[in-house]
């Protein structure tokens, strides 16, 4: 471990008394915007006795108020370690608001139990410092796997993507933020566990603050327009976030995350991450532009009372199909018919409207997975 690695992890334990009590901290494997994770080995793990029930209340309620020792064990004896159990610490930055860790810690234990999404063991808090408690999941970076994958490994990737959002979303809960990095995948055991819950939101919490849509006439734009500019969620991650997003649309919904499956299938089968790159919205929808074409995007601009102008002499009318994007894309003359497979659910969740887009449940039922042609 790097020198300002084991410094930084240093400074984690002398801020949390007793951390180290009960896990020994191996390496930093992430640093995000709003937090750090660390990977630990947990001291008191006791696989014989299999007390660590992750699921079991005992567990959900403990804090870390009182010391290890004296915590209870199911087996009422101070454990041995006879297997290592490895932990993901994620210790959420104190920049982070608490309404917004609750918020992550809370959707986390809804969904508990949530085939491929990564359950929360536990958390504590000393001061204003939080940290979540995670199992370790051993995976491999998109960036190192995406150029490799043949159409049999995109199939297992999404399915286990998509197994997981089938859950959150039927829980009623937005992820907001699918990307690669929130999604680790483990090659070996096909499948994969959706991380990072950090901008999810309960589906209700928007409907109460739905606005009504400003509707804006085409032809009579107001001069000097005084309403106040509409305000829509844009949390995300820039290339990934939907149409409806970037059209400020006040309602959206689960499909936002679908479309950001969408882009991750785009990546695997085009072969290029990032796929889109702009710095900015607007930049993004001249990316999304360049494809669909403007008479789509003046459809679905309109589907959310907004306006699609531009003049920009590159983008054409028509647009492209999702078949040829591939194929420019991979740089292939032809796609096999396994990819031409996976390119028709490409065009079901990268489509514009909302409402035709697919859910997670419907993606699954796709003939991509039920019928794969190899
Ligand atoms: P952030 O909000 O900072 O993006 P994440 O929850 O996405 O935090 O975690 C950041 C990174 O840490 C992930 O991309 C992943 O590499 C690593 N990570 C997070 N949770 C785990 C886990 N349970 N097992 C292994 N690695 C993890
Ligand atoms: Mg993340």
């Amino acid at each position: 471990v790097d020198e300002s690695v084991r410094e930084d992890m240093n400074k984690l334990e002398d801020t949390f008394p007793g951390i180290s009590d009960r896990f020994r901290l191996v390496n930093r494997i992430g640093e995000g915007t709003f937090s750090t994770v660390y990977k630990a080995e947990d001291l008191l793990y006791d696989h014989h006795h299999n007390d660590w029930d992750i699921f079991g209340e005992a567990q959900q309620q403990e804090t870390w108020a009182s010391p290890p020792s004296k915590r209870r064990r199911v087996d009422g004896e101070p454990g041995r370690c006879k297997q290592a159990r490895f932990v993901a610490l994620k210790k959420i930055y104190v920049t982070s608001s608490p309404i917004r860790i609750q918020n992550e810690l809370e959707l986390l234990h809804d969904l508990r139990g949530c085939r491929s999404v990564c359950p929360l063991i536990t958390a504590f808090r000393f001061q204003d410092q939080v940290v979540a408690v995670l199992p370790y999941f051993p995976h491999t970076d998109f960036r190192i796997q995406y150029r490799t994958f043949m159409v049999a490994d995109m199939r297992h990737y999404l399915r286990s993507l998509l197994v997981a959002l089938h859950s959150v979303h039927e829980h009623e809960i937005l992820h907001r933020d699918i990307k690669p990095t929130n999604f680790l995948y483990n090659p070996d055991l096909k499948e994969g566990v959706l991380v990072d819950f950090g901008l999810a939101e309960p589906h209700i919490v928007q409907l109460l603050f739905k606005e009504p849509p400003i509707w804006r006439t085409i032809s009579r734009l107001p001069k000097n327009d005084s309403r106040p500019s509409r305000r829509a969620n844009r949390a995300g991650t820039r290339g990934f976030r939907a149409p409806e997003v970037l059209f400020k649309c006040t309602s959206q919904t689960t499909k936002i995350d679908m479309w950001s499956v969408g882009v991750i299938l785009l990546t695997l089968l085009g072969r290029r991450f990032p796929f889109f790159n702009s710095a900015d919205d607007i930049d993004a929808m001249i990316e999304m532009s360049s494809i669909f074409g403007t008479r789509r995007m003046k459809t679905a601009a309109a589907m959310h009372g907004q306006i699609f102008e531009t003049n920009i002499p590159t983008i054409g009318e028509k647009g492209y199909s999702w078949e040829k994007l591939v194929k420019w894309s991979s740089c292939v003359e032809d796609l096999t018919e396994s990819e031409q497979q996976a390119t028709r659910l490409l065009s079901g969740l990268m489509e514009l409207d909302p409402s035709k887009r697919l859910s997670a449940e419907e993606a699954l039922q796709h003939e991509f997975f039920t019928n794969p042609i190899h």
